[in-house]
């Protein structure tokens, strides 16, 4: 475990979203949004712009064409 600034938790977030992240980093990042003031807002709104973004992915097969 180490200690992660902001702006590199950040950075690691999209990427912890997108699941593309070590467990252990995972660890770090998670440990860093729960410590820190600023964070944790930012880490919602990344969150929650995913899960709209993959809402509005078409499913497996659908054709819009
Ligand atoms: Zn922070």
């Amino acid at each position: 475990m180490r200690q992660l600034g902001c702006a590199e938790a950040r950075d690691l977030a999209s990427d912890l979203i997108d699941g593309e992240l070590s467990a252990e980093l995972t660890a770090d990042v998670e440990n860093h949004v729960a410590n820190c003031r600023t964070c944790p807002a930012l880490y919602r709104a990344l969150v929650s712009v995913h899960a709209r973004l993959v809402a509005l992915r078409p499913s497996p097969g659908f054709r819009t064409s």
